[in-house]
Order: C-alpha cells, then structure tokens, then sequence
C-alpha cells in the first residue's frame, strides 16, 4: 500500500501501533483537500454538546462518533482509529456526508456568531431544564425533566421526544431564541437528525 493514496476524497495516510485504546487498531490520518477553514464550527454544531469539543485556540473539533474520537483540523486534517481498512473507509464515507452536509448549511445559514459558539460549548442540563415543561410527567420515559435534559446534551435523547414542549408554542418560541436553530436541531429538534 503507497504511503499516501486517496480514500473517499481524502488523502489518507495509515500508520500502526499509535491508538492507546485499541493497540492492534491502524492510525488514520485523512486530509481534505479543500481544508475545513469555515467548516468547522459548522460542524461543531451539528453535535450535542457532549459529543463534541470545539477548540477556536487551536481551530480542532473533536467528535465522539461511530463509537471512537475523531479530530478534526481547519488545515483539513482529520484523525481518527479504526479496526481495519474496511472500518476506515465506513468511518471517512460518515465524515464525507457530515462535511456535505455542512457546507449546504454554511451556504444557507452562514457561519455560526460567537453566541451561537458560547451558548452551545456553555449548555448545561440545567440551562436546558429552565425551557421544558418542568412538570416531570414522565411522557418522555425519564423519570424527570432534569433526566431528559442530561440525556439531551449527551445525545443519547432527542428534544422532540418531550412531547408537552412540541406542544407548546411559548415554549418552543423561548427555546428558539435562546438556543437559535441550528442548536435546537443538533439537540434533535428536526425529525430526520
Ligand atoms: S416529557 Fe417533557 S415534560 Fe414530561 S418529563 Fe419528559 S421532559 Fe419533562
């Protein structure tokens, strides 16, 4: 195998012995071509807050996906473990799409603001929690609204799945503007996210 060649769009390099969780896994460095300069925010925010960190110091996003980290550089640069090259390839052919994605959302929504980048990094259980319903019934399956709100952020709930707040109006105003769109859809406000 050369030690650069073109994977999904990528320029990849694979190297062996680096993943500290998984020893016999391969290293997967993928760089795209045309960077990821204004894409990365964007991308930041197509993820719950606690499956991605955003760095503006250094400009990297670290996603938790498909079960590992993967990094993401605005050079371009991407970096993440996989089992084999079968699992590389799955894995780069998820991130192409998510960056397909991303830059049909830059061209519709432009750059997320500052506000968009502190309110999502600053998101806690209990900031969200104040823009439920606060009445724990329980419709959601989460014992409380406090619950729900945690596994919101986590990711491992939708916000749709509360079905008293889609039922209300002032409430889904206020969040609106609290949180803006592109949060709210990340949180998993839109039926196809
Ligand atoms: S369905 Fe909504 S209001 Fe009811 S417990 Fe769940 S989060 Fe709270």
């Amino acid at each position: 195998m050369p030690s650069k060649f073109s994977l999904e769009g990528f320029i990849v390099e694979i190297s062996s012995g680096r993943c500290l969780k998984k020893p016999n896994s391969i290293t997967v460095e993928a760089f795209n071509p045309e960077g990821l300069k204004d894409l990365v925010e964007v991308l930041a925010l197509k993820f719950p807050p606690a499956k991605a960190t955003y760095s503006k110091e250094w400009s990297c996003l670290t996603i938790k996906m498909l079960d590992r980290l993967v990094g993401m550089y605005a050079s371009g640069k991407i970096t993440l473990c996989a089992d084999d090259m079968e699992d590389a390839k799955g894995v780069l052919k998820t991130l192409k799409e998510l960056i397909k994605e991303a830059k049909e959302d830059l061209k519709i929504g432009g750059p997320p603001s500052v506000k968009d980048i502190e309110v999502w990094s600053k998101l806690t259980p209990l900031e969200l929690y104040k823009y439920l319903p606060k009445t724990n019934c329980r419709k959601c399956d989460e014992s409380t609204c406090i619950a729900f709100a945690a596994k919101v952020l986590s990711g491992e709930r939708k916000l749709r799945d509360c079905l008293p707040l889609r039922h209300s109006e002032e409430l889904v105003g206020k969040l609106e503007e609290f949180l803006g769109k592109r949060i709210l859809n990340a949180l998993g406000w839109l039926k196809d996210n």
